[in-house]
């Protein structure tokens, strides 16, 4: 790494910070409590990107931020656009040079949502996965996680629209870094800071049982997905080897307490593979499964990932998977493959651009953004 972002790696990125935090800092350096609100405004309301722009602050504080902090700590390098022009993937270099991914997706009902990773990596190794089949490299900060929904939301107001939504369903298991989703979680929906209502945040777990019930008492409004993609314990652990350590039931009790603590319904999130967990029997558990639990199915088919060698379910096989669900009164809906499709394979743009540099070849009904 060279000498200048080394540099900047030491600076505190103020992004890391809660309010609370924020107010220690500037309280520490003799300002009065009322200039961490003002910092605070200039970063989640106004989104600027240098300390110079905050100019209602005092010049020795500004001098002071622009020495010892920064803002944010990430490095956009790629980006795609889908062919309707509806879906954008970013990729981020981070300062220690990791890589990221996050997605935007807008809808023709105005909704505009963010997707975004929570680690570099992921440790859970889900095999049809292509962020699992890198490995696990780190947890992201808070900030990390808060500046890639700040980038999408900075964009979407300078063209006058605003980010409505946001997913945690990007790189990496959200449950697994825990504090730091949790942070990051409560910066996007404090008023004071991104005011992202909590019921427009939603969080995906593969099924970390007691870190949903730890979720499901904090006292939140923020949704829960969960990636369940088999109804036996034999099918799901060949997919999802974390199933070998919280089995399904388990899972399902977690959620069932999820739901008992905040009245809100689950979703469950099922990437459908040929041949593999497509088939009636598996929807006929899924239905007893599910039966009368406040929830809904996304059903996704498969997005092929180079490390693994199923294929997505036909249509046909997608229907006949929906309506034995509907016999057994569970709601569902089918996933096109795009916005929630393609970033469901979110890790695939890293993936794509590492082969994509070898090949030359541009990833399929994706161009390359202005
Ligand atoms: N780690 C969390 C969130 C990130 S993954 C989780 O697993 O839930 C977001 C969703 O994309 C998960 O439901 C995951 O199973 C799904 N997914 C991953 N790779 C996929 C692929 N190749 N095709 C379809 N869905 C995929
Ligand atoms: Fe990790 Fe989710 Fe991918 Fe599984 S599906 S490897 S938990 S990111």
């Amino acid at each position: 790494m060279e000498a200048a972002s080394l540099e900047a790696v030491k600076k505190i990125n103020l992004y890391d910070l809660s309010l609370e935090e924020l107010t220690a800092l500037v309280v520490g350096w003799g300002q009065p409590a009322y200039r961490a609100r003002q910092v605070a405004e200039w970063l989640y309301k106004h989104k600027v990107s240098s300390v110079e722009q905050m100019t209602n602050l005092p010049r020795a504080l500004r001098d002071r931020l622009a020495a010892e902090t920064r803002i944010g700590a990430l490095e956009r390098v790629g980006e795609q656009l889908s062919t309707d022009g509806q879906t954008v993937k970013r990729l981020f270099r981070l300062p220690d040079d990791q890589l990221i991914e996050s997605v935007l997706m807008e809808y023709d009902d105005g909704r505009r949502t963010a997707c975004i990773s929570t680690q570099a990596g992921c440790a859970m190794g889900c095999v049809f996965c292509a962020t699992g089949q890198m490995g696990f490299s780190r947890h992201l900060t808070s900030g990390e996680i808060v500046e890639q929904v700040v980038t999408f939301a900075r964009q979407l107001e300078q063209a006058g629209d605003r980010l409505s939504n946001v997913v945690l369903m990007g790189m990496g298991e959200p449950l697994h870094n825990y504090e730091n989703t949790l942070k990051a979680i409560r910066r996007l929906s404090d008023p004071a800071e991104l005011g992202i209502g909590q019921r427009h945040i939603t969080l995906s777990t593969v099924g970390l049982v007691p870190a949903i019930r730890r979720f499901a008492d904090e006292g939140l409004q923020a949704g829960l997905a969960v990636s369940l993609h088999a109804a036996t314990d034999e099918e799901r652990s060949k997919l999802l080897p974390v199933n070998r350590r919280y089995p399904i039931l388990e899972v399902m009790d977690a959620v069932r307490y999820y739901v008992a603590r905040t009245g809100r319904r689950v979703t469950f999130e099922w990437a459908l593979i040929r041949g593999e967990n497509d088939t009636l029997e598996q929807a006929r558990r899924l239905g007893q499964l599910l039966t009368g639990l406040l929830c809904h199915v996304n059903l996704i088919p498969l997005n092929p990932t180079g490390g693994y060698g199923g294929a997505p379910s036909d249509p046909e096989r997608v229907a006949a998977f929906q309506a034995e669900l509907k016999r057994h009164r569970v709601s569902s809906t089918v996933r096109v493959r795009r916005g929630i499709d393609i970033q469901a394979g979110c890790g695939q743009l890293k993936a794509e651009i590492a082969r994509h540099s070898r090949s030359k070849r541009q990833p399929e009904g994706m161009v390359d953004a202005p």
